[in-house]
């Protein structure tokens, strides 16, 4: 989610009025959800942490006071961030997540049967222990999957540092700004690309297209920079106001390689089961973009 007029990372509140939750969008366009219980509102030594009880979404957490995730609709963005470069990919095997402490990226890469390991590095353990405590439903037990190893840390320096070889890189981060600021760069893109294998693919949440165009075309100039192939496709998000974009970075998997009837045979060849959003026709159509939106990200 975006910041608002003149307030950086560390903003406590832009609420319209108490217990109505703001989100801004622009500065001119935002939206709120109502908190029926506030459960957790505390600062972490990276950002103001917030869990809620509400009626529309259940519950929900905030990180400086911008939604993050919610109980109700976070398989519309996890499923749409993993499954479509997982489902290009022949056969994913270890995966890395940065960021996504809520791991909600972490249960989706698990559902894929030849995932053998997957690394969550999140730069902030409280995002973690609040997951644990009160997001159960969005992680479904991943954060404590056997083939899942967890990090605390920043995730820039895990990715130099790292000699190790990924098929799949999920930036599951907070919008450019504070901690994340770093990672929204070419030189990170390209840190990210050094351990991909060939056939390997990155994904990423890249914004609104209707409030954010000038960000989606800065984030896709710097992908292009590092990889090859950059393949931005559109879903939506209720709990960040709608159509939302994410892009596959690689070096040579193509999404849009596979026909609905291939990523369904791939579903079910790989007993993918509890799937709530994605499917071989929901594939094709996050690549079909409208002409407004092909003119943004051309
Ligand atoms: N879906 C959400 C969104 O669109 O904004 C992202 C949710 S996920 C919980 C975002 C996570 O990125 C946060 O827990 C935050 O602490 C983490 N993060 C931010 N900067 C990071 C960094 N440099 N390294 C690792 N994790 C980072």
């Amino acid at each position: 989610m975006t910041d608002g007029p003149g307030e950086g990372a560390g903003a406590t509140s832009r609420d319209l009025a108490p217990g109505l939750m703001t989100e801004q969008l622009t500065d001119d366009w935002g939206f709120y959800i109502r908190s029926a219980r506030q459960l957790e509102k505390f600062r972490s030594a990276f950002q103001m942490v917030e869990v809620h009880d509400s009626v529309p979404f259940g519950r929900l957490f905030r990180l400086d006071g911008h939604f993050m995730t919610s109980e109700r609709d976070e398989f519309f963005y996890h499923e749409n961030l993993v499954h479509v470069p997982a489902f290009a990919h022949p056969r994913p095997e270890r995966a890395l997540v940065i960021g996504g402490g809520d791991g909600g990226s972490a249960e989706e890469l698990l559902k894929h049967p030849s995932i053998a390991s997957v690394t969550l590095v999140e730069i902030d353990g409280a995002v973690v222990e609040i997951a644990r405590e009160y997001l159960g439903s969005v992680h479904g037990g991943a954060l404590d999957d056997p083939r899942l190893t967890l990090a605390i840390g920043d995730g820039f320096a895990y990715v130099r540092n790292s000699s190790e070889r990924f098929d799949l890189i999920v930036l599951d981060l907070t919008d450019p700004g504070g901690p994340s600021e770093l990672l929204y760069t070419p030189d990170f893109y390209r840190a990210c690309a050094a351990r991909l294998d060939p056939a390997g693919a990155m994904t990423l949440h890249i914004a609104s297209p209707i409030a954010h165009p000038e960000r989606i075309r800065a984030t896709l100039t710097g992908l292009r920079a590092a990889f090859p192939l950059v393949t931005p496709y559109l879903t939506s998000i209720p709990l960040y106001g709608g159509m939302w974009m994410m892009a596959c970075a690689s070096a040579s998997l193509d999404p849009a390689g596979l026909s609905a009837q291939e990523i369904d045979r791939r579903i079910a060849e790989r007993r993918v089961g509890s799937l709530q959003y994605y499917n071989g026709d929901v594939h094709r159509a996050a690549l079909a973009l409208p002409n407004f939106v092909r003119l943004i990200v051309r």
